[in-house]
């Protein structure tokens, strides 16, 4: 996972990460807002022009990728594969401890709040995987593959993890 840019620890498979604003370095999401404020799913909320620039080049960078399931993507070639990328997020305890208590729920309007919270979940995937295609210095990914896993003794918490093989298409 590689090692924080700030504290200069490793980033363990667990720990929740970010990437500086140009998508060069990461950051344990706890170092990632001493330096750059808190942030949400579409970015930091740092306010700055130049930053505010940076962010709309990598949302546009990122919107430009071909993200897929399958492992052609039509009237495309492949050029180069530039290896597997994976992205990763937590989604708390205090989301999905209720989901095991209260089974009887899950048709009632509670699923509604985990749907919403998967979907969530899965657009940040989904922007943490672009980050790393774009890294890799691909502009499109295939056979895009999601796993969910739980963490924790109780297993309440759950890991999402999403990956691919990042490629250059021409
Ligand atoms: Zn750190």
């Amino acid at each position: 996972m590689g090692i924080c840019h700030k504290c200069r620890k490793k980033i363990g498979l667990m720990d929740s990460f970010d990437y500086s604003p140009d998508g060069k370095y990461r950051f344990h999401s706890v170092c990632y807002k001493k330096i750059y404020g808190d942030y949400n799913v579409k970015g930091s909320t740092i306010k700055g022009k130049k930053f505010e620039q940076e962010q709309k080049d990598f949302e546009s960078a990122i919107s430009k990728i071909v993200f897929t399931t399958g492992f052609t993507i039509e009237n495309k070639k492949i050029i180069e594969y530039k290896g597997i990328v994976s992205s990763e997020i937590v989604l708390g305890v205090n989301i999905f401890k209720d989901i095991v208590a209260d089974v009887s729920d899950i048709f009632g309007g509670r699923i509604k709040g985990y749907e919403r919270e998967l979907k969530k979940g899965k657009s940040l995937l989904i922007a943490k995987l672009g980050k790393e295609v774009l890294e890799a210095g691909g502009n499109a990914v295939l056979g895009i593959n999601l796993n969910v896993g739980t963490v924790g003794i109780k297993s309440n918490s759950i890991l999402l993890m999403m990956t691919g093989t990042a490629i250059v298409i021409k």
